[in-house]
């Protein structure tokens, strides 16, 4: 049996004990969702408050030059390129998730005259799979979405495949692609890839410009730490960049926004995947969490990861023998940055850990989703949550009537 003393000597030795300090946490709190919403980094108030009294109040329409607001989507975005492997100049911070999915899923598509299919995975994040069910509709029928097991995508990448639109970690269960070969796959069959990184950007090393990906997106609000609804990104691969027509084509992505011209040419290089004006309170707080990860060794990160949830796993197999399937991949290689266990009371498990001060998170139909984000989660966290659930489930206090009601976020 692991004890308790065992792991606090982990975080005793762990390198990067000290940026749990960085971050507004309640010490008696335990927070395993950050790979939902990453936590408050300390600086990111200051720094809105800044950006709105003193940026906004004062400087008023100035600082779109004086402290280059207009620069933000490309200055945030090659921040974030560094995170996942992007030389500068090929990332832009903007708009959400869904949009950026929507936009270079189009690209992509315009990039393979003759192909209509999409392939992606029946893990994926419903959004991602929405977005191309919309372009279908608008196209007329112009695009098939092609669903397949997560370990099937390779097989069905054939000649007929304009783009592979796949998330590198499953959202629920944590399995993750292999990136590298699956690029390749694409490549082969003269396709492009699409590659969501929600749950990769900022949880461990990502090698975008090294595999050869061609297009990828990902989420600010998660590892990133940007906020509730933080702006996302995208990536665009040099070669593709003066391919690309902007399917949502805005002002802010014309070669020349302040000549007004009546008619549309994009910019050149990444830029053109901007549309409109960014949301520049958001983009400020983003940025705070993103300089953050920029402080910290992204390997060191990913070793804590899998650390944490190699832990998590045995202590559920110690202590709650055959109470709970596991369904993340015990292989640290197929594996994001979470821990995810099934019980058919799930979600009334989940809420009764939340009155006890863990916060994990519900994905239906049975899942336990705990997310592991080394900048703050301690390996005390990790043994005090199972610590926890062990006496939830001994008591049965996840029975309790309040425990079953349903709210509309899980
Ligand atoms: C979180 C997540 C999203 C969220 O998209 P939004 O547009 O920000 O709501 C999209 N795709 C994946 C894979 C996600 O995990």
């Amino acid at each position: 049996m692991v004890t308790r003393a065992e792991v606090l000597a982990l975080d005793q030795a762990d390198q990067l004990a000290g940026f749990r300090d960085r971050f507004v946490l309640d010490d008696g709190l335990i927070y395993l969702d950050g790979n939902s919403l990453g936590a408050l980094p300390k600086h990111t108030a200051a720094r809105v408050a800044d950006v709105v009294s003193r940026e906004w109040g004062r400087d008023l329409i100035t600082s779109w030059n004086r402290n280059d607001w207009i620069g933000m989507p490309t200055r945030i975005g090659d921040k974030i390129g560094r995170l996942i492997g992007a030389a500068p100049g090929q990332v832009v911070c903007s708009d959400s998730t869904s949009i950026n999915v929507f936009k270079l899923a189009a690209a992509a598509l315009a990039l393979r005259p003759g192909r209509r299919v999409v392939v992606s995975d029946r893990g994926n994040f419903p959004t991602d799979l929405y977005m191309i069910q919309g372009l279908a509709e608008l196209t007329g029928g112009g695009v098939e979405l092609r669903l397949v097991d997560e370990t099937e995508v390779s097989a069905a990448i054939t000649e007929e495949v304009a783009c592979v639109m796949l998330t590198e970690v499953n959202y629920r269960t944590g399995w993750r692609h292999d990136m590298a070969a699956v690029t390749a796959a694409t490549h082969a069959a003269g396709a492009i890839s699409l590659w969501d990184l929600a749950h990769s950007a900022g949880a461990f090393p990502v090698a975008l410009d090294a595999v050869g990906a061609d297009l990828a997106v990902g989420c600010g609000y998660k590892y990133l730490n940007g906020g509730p609804g933080a702006p996302a990104f995208l990536y665009v691969a040099q070669r593709h960049q003066d391919s690309i027509r902007p399917p949502l084509s805005g002002w802010l992505g014309h070669d020349a926004p302040f000549a007004f011209d009546l008619g549309y040419r994009p910019a050149a290089g990444i830029q053109r995947n901007v549309c409109g004006t960014p949301p520049v309170l958001s983009m400020a707080a983003l940025e705070c969490g993103v300089d953050i990860l920029l402080e910290a060794d992204l390997d060191a990160i990913r070793a804590k990861s899998v650390a944490l949830a190699d832990l998590f796993h045995t202590l559920v197999e110690e202590r709650l023998p055959g109470t709970f399937g596991i369904v993340s991949p015990r292989d640290a290689a197929r594996r994001g940055s979470q821990v995810c266990l099934t019980h058919e009371a799930g979600y009334a498990i989940v809420q009764a850990l939340i009155a006890a001060r863990v916060i994990p998170d519900f994905r239906a139909p049975n899942i336990l989703r705990f997310g592991l984000t080394p900048l703050y989660v301690r390996f005390g966290d990790v043994w005090d949550a199972v610590d926890r659930l062990v006496t939830i489930m001994e008591t049965k206090t996840w029975q309790q009537p309040e425990f079953q009601v349903r709210a509309k976020v899980t």
